[in-house]
């Protein structure tokens, strides 16, 4: 008794259902199976290359490391984006570059995974990057911060500090930005804590 039963009616997402609960991901050649990841598993999604922990599709084939998170397996396979109006952007498995790697145009940072991908503008963005909100809100702020795409042509073309760390915004980056009072963090620092003479 070998039945396969579709239970979705997606036709981007083909998931396939059989009696050992074994799921087939457009990325992936062999079948995966949904299970719970523990902290000391140490496993690292082979889509979005983050930690995971707790729900995961993981490769059926003993020598094979390919795994992903319960999220990054229903991921759109096709996605627009408001920062890149022109082209929707296609989710690739693995780099289209020789090298294979890409550097995220949201954050600067590279990636070996999953891609949004523009082909005709070889733009790219993390998974992460690309399902950023679009305005956050810190508590030691009144106002919105509003995700910036084009900056820093819109804050006086000048080396933009982050409030949170400190550190330079990388140029051609996205930050979080009140542009009102001229404040802006990096993608990754909105939601830390500013500290303040940390040290004593
Ligand atoms: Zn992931
Ligand atoms: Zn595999
Ligand atoms: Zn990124
Ligand atoms: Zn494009
Ligand atoms: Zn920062
Ligand atoms: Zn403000």
């Amino acid at each position: 008794m070998s039945m396969i039963m579709k239970i979705s009616h997606d036709q981007e997402k083909q998931v396939y259902v059989k009696e050992k609960q074994q799921f087939n991901h457009f990325s992936h050649r062999h079948p995966l199976e949904l299970s719970q990841l523990h902290q000391e598993d140490k496993a690292v999604c082979s889509g979005c290359e983050h930690d995971i922990l707790g729900p995961a599709y993981i490769c059926t084939k003993p020598n094979c490391n390919f795994l992903l998170h319960d999220l990054c397996f229903d991921l759109p396979r096709r996605l627009r984006h408001r920062s890149h109006s022109n082209h929707p952007l296609l989710l690739r498995f693995s780099p289209p570059y020789s090298d294979g790697e890409y550097t995220c145009d949201a954050c600067g940072e590279s990636g070996h995974g999953f891609t949004y991908h523009c082909d005709a503008c070889k733009f790219d963005l993390h998974v992460e990057c690309a399902s950023l909100p679009e305005t956050e809100s810190r508590e030691d702020h009144g106002h919105p911060l509003i995700l910036l795409w084009d900056f820093p042509g819109k804050i006086d073309g000048a080396d933009f500090v982050c409030y949170v760390c400190d550190e330079p915004v990388g140029k051609g980056c996205w930050m979080y930005s009140c542009l009102g009072c001229k404040f802006g963090t990096h993608l990754e620092c909105v939601g830390n804590i500013h500290h303040i003479n940390a040290e004593k």
